[in-house]
């Protein structure tokens, strides 16, 4: 049963990866991005705190989603993929932590390695289905009807934070909290690195190479 972490900044493709290998593996996908919006659409009391967080680009504080993914990660009982999760150094410590506690194994590391202009081209055309969480970009793999999501039919949006000014927001507060997890789990042995640059299907079957 594999357990472990798709790493990687905004627009690397860990989402898009994460949800195909779910599906062949029979894995619980925990994205703390797609729990939290749908707080926000639900206009819970998490949803408020983390609203405008989430609309400027930076991240929620610590407290608030180490709590959360602990009452998530607790209730799976099979394998999972943690899709954004942890982002700092005092989550990944907190995670080690739930972990022993269940006596769970983290297996793998998954990092997602794409080039800033990259990445800013991806986010900055990323169209995402508020329904059932797919994701088309505006070129790259457009949807058959324009605006409509091939999967379910809902309507696609451009994520509030897909903006410029929070995509730059973003990318700061991966390279200043986040990548220093890249070494933290490289330390652990723990760590894949995973082009993610190219063609999806061809990084999918390193992802599942990995993941083996
Ligand atoms: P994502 O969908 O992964 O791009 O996440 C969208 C937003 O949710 C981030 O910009 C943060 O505001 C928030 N978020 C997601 N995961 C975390 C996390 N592990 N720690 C703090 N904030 C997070």
């Amino acid at each position: 049963m594999y357990r472990g972490i798709f790493l990687g900044p905004p627009g690397a493709g860990k989402g898009t990866q994460a949800k195909k290998a779910v599906a062949e593996f029979g894995l619980e996908h925990l994205s703390p991005g797609d729990i939290l919006r749908a707080e926000v659409a639900a206009g819970s009391s998490l949803g408020k705190v983390a609203k405008s967080f989430m609309e400027k680009g930076e991240l929620v504080t610590n407290d608030v989603i180490i709590g959360m993914m602990k009452n998530k990660i607790s209730g799976i009982t099979k394998g999972f993929i943690l899709d954004g999760f942890p982002r700092t150094i005092e989550q990944a410590e907190a995670l080690e932590e739930i972990m022993k506690i269940l006596g769970h194994k983290l297996d793998s590391v998954l990092n997602f390695t794409v080039s800033v202009e990259e990445l800013v081209f991806r986010l900055s055309n990323r169209l995402s289905c508020p329904d059932c969480k797919s994701i088309f970009h505006k070129y790259n793999i457009p949807p058959k009807k324009e605006s409509i999501c091939d999967n379910c039919g809902g309507t696609l949006v451009i994520r509030k934070d897909d903006c410029e000014e929070a995509i730059k927001i973003r990318m700061e507060e991966y390279r200043k909290k986040t990548s220093p997890l890249i070494e933290y789990y490289e330390k652990e042995g723990k760590l894949i690195n995973i082009n993610g640059e190219g063609n999806s299907s061809e990084i999918y079957n390193e992802v599942v190479k990995a993941l083996k």
